[in-house]
């Protein structure tokens, strides 16, 4: 019988925008998925610093941004338990729901470098079949010193093909905030939803921080 293989795709997504379409769509072509979880992060560890949107904000978004893919899945597994919300407690959650399943785990190439500061990485590896990743502009990615931090870690990475897309939600926000054009670098139903909901407009404290003097 074929194993199911599922991709599981976390992130905070204020907005999501197309680096997060390509990066899933190319993960279900090359890893050959049945299907893709998208997981929203209510109060993700790293980003306790930032000023987010309300999650109910960010989940019309991500409804809007997934919702015509029938293999594309909201997946409310960290919605639906209090924080703080640690991928490798998702992916033990998502396999005692799937436990014939093969599960990969899907980042950008920023969170790969960024995976040994992640809670238990080591743990989170071995639990998973397989990590894909999308390369992004200026991630850093040192393999060697990964693999040191975190052996058995780039046996389970697959690379997924996808030309660098220099394109971030916070840049969006900026954007938004500006006036500046911002359409295409999201769903049209995103795009619609942003203008309608009148989201992003006044500088947020993180952008405001991360502005330049
Ligand atoms: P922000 O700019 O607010 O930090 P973000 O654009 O990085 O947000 P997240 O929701 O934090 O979006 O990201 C979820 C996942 O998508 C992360 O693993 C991130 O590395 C990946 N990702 C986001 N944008 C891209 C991109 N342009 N190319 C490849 N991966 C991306």
């Amino acid at each position: 019988m074929k194993t199911l293989r599922i991709g599981v795709f976390g992130g905070t997504f204020d907005p999501p925008h197309v680096g997060h379409l390509i990066l899933a769509a190319e993960a279900q072509d090359q890893l050959r998925l049945d299907r893709l979880l998208w997981v929203l992060t209510p109060d993700p560890p790293h980003k306790l610093d930032q000023t987010i949107s309300p999650l109910t904000v960010r989940l019309q978004l991500l409804l809007a941004a997934i919702g015509e893919n029938p293999s594309f899945e909201l997946c409310r597994v960290d919605m639906d338990r209090p924080g703080p919300h640690y991928a490798v407690d998702t992916v033990k959650i998502l396999q005692d729901q799937y436990p014939s399943a093969e599960i990969y785990y899907l980042i950008g190439g920023d969170s790969l470098h960024d995976l040994p500061a992640w809670y238990h990485p080591q743990r989170l590896i071995e639990l998973i079949d397989g990590l894909g990743v999308m390369r992004r502009p200026g991630d850093q990615v040192d393999l060697r010193e990964l693999e040191q931090k975190i052996p058995g870690l780039t046996a389970k990475i697959c690379f997924i093909e996808a030309p660098l897309l220099e394109i971030s939600a916070r840049q969006i926000r900026q954007r938004v905030a500006e006036g500046r054009a911002y359409r295409y670098y999201v769903h049209p139903a995103v795009y619609r939803l942003i203008e309608e909901l009148g989201i992003y407009r006044l500088p947020s404290s993180s952008m405001m921080r991360n502005a330049n003097p």
